[in-house]
């Protein structure tokens, strides 16, 4: 899917004008700390030119997900921390708000001066209503909600990417209302470093996919399969295809409904689908150390085992493969790198990702989520040719499913 009609935040005139921005600012926050500020970051490059443009700045994001009323009394997902990070960052006076719709956001707009700006609460406290009813008004694009945030201001930029794969008020809804409207920067980013891989990518290509959930993947699956040379697999979601393969996998999480569809898969790409050859198992799903089976070992020796990270014969395998590549996709951990026993594989991912990119001058992206966690973990930030913000709304563009949060723009020019 293209999205070349889209206008981006340079084809807007902007000066002195009221400018509803949607940022992605869902960091995660332990005990009132923001732990990895990196969302923030990635929103600056926007912010700083809406400020350079001497505009008032309205910054709408949600924050996690919420369920009831105790999300919002608790204020554990309130975004008064993220709009005092963001006042650090930026050096430009934030203000907050701790509402997000009615008189009181009104007001605090027409107080905002040329160059500042101010943070709405979460969106999604506007998912539960004042009875503890899931209403569900911003995650499911309520317009009188859409448009109400829309007439905050008089253009609207759209630069959150990891929410462009939903529909929801303050993206899709505000974009139809808006008077005129466009993608910030880190959305343009995204849509230019994730067209490497899916228009004419460097070749050899390989793609990288672990993680636990294989239904929730599988229409990548059968995207990527097509363009890559190889696709190397690992994971949780690995051993659906082992069984597939009537290999015995013990206790290892599997999706049996799965189990068909992958065997037609390796039918088909017989070639280019790469499996583990050997497994590092546990006897439960804990930190401790683990044992090393052949995936093709007697059975009796997978009884109550549990598949958690990929073997030693396993990573030499994907090294060897991913030697050559010149383009690379990863999303999904190999194994559960949470666990410090089971980190070898994805390590060795992270790696040689590392490796090939300045070794082979390849393209390397990390589709966000756990991946870009784990990446961080092991290299830090650098190394890699880009990190998406979005590991959902990464997937859904190279699977080619249209995202709406920039459809809505695109349609609108
Ligand atoms: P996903 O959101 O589908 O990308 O899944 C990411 C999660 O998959 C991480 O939390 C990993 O710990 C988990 N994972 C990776 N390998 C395994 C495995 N062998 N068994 C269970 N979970 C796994």
């Amino acid at each position: 899917m293209k999205y070349n009609q889209k206008k981006t935040i340079k084809d807007l005139n902007l000066n002195q004008k009221t400018v509803v921005v949607r940022l992605d600012l869902n960091v995660p926050i332990v005990n009132g700390i923001i732990t990895d500020d990196t969302r923030i970051i990635e929103s600056l490059e926007t912010l700083k030119y809406l400020v350079n443009n001497k505009c008032k700045i309205v910054v709408l994001s949600h924050l996690g997900r919420i369920k009831s009323l105790d999300d919002i009394t608790s204020k554990k997902k309130s975004l008064a921390p993220v709009a005092l990070r963001l006042g650090e960052l930026i050096k430009t006076p934030v203000h907050f708000c701790s509402q997000n719709v009615g008189d009181v956001v009104v007001s605090a707009v027409n107080k905002l001066k040329m160059g500042e700006i101010l943070v709405l609460e979460n969106t999604r406290y506007q998912d539960v209503n004042e009875k503890n009813e899931a209403v569900k008004h911003e995650s499911k694009n309520d317009l009188n909600l859409a448009k109400f945030w829309a007439n905050l201001g008089t253009v609207f930029i759209n630069d959150a990417f990891g929410t462009a794969h939903r529909a929801h008020a303050s993206n899709v809804g505000v974009a139809f209302y808006a008077k005129d409207s466009g993608v910030g920067f880190l959305i343009e980013r995204e849509l230019v470093n994730l067209a490497k891989i899916t228009e004419n990518p460097k070749k050899p290509f390989v793609a990288v996919l672990g993680g636990a959930k294989i239904a929730d993947k599988l229409k990548v699956i059968n995207s990527i399969v097509k363009k890559a040379d190889y696709l190397i697999i690992g994971g949780g979601m690995a051993y659906t295809f082992l069984k597939a393969l009537n290999y015995s996998i013990g206790d290892s999480m599997v999706d049996d409904s799965m189990v068909l569809t992958c065997s037609q898969l390796i039918k088909d790409y017989k070639q280019k689908i790469i499996l583990p050859v050997d497994i590092v198992v546990g006897n439960e799903f804990k930190d401790f150390l683990g044992t090393v089976l052949d995936v093709q070992a007697d059975p009796i020796l997978w009884e109550h085992k549990m598949g958690m990270d990929v073997g030693p014969k396993t990573i030499d395998l994907f090294d060897k493969i991913l030697t050559e590549a010149k383009t690379v996709i990863w999303n999904g951990p190999v194994g559960v790198f949470e666990f410090s026993h089971y980190q070898a594989g994805t390590k060795a991912i992270a790696d040689k990702i590392k490796e090939i990119t300045t070794k082979n001058n390849a393209f390397t992206l990390i589709g966000g989520g756990d991946s870009a966690s784990a990446y961080h973990q092991f290299n830090g930030k650098t190394g890699v040719s880009f990190i998406s913000t979005g590991g959902g709304a990464s997937l859904a563009y190279i699977e080619d499913t249209p995202l709406p949060g920039i459809v809505a723009i695109a349609d609108k020019n």
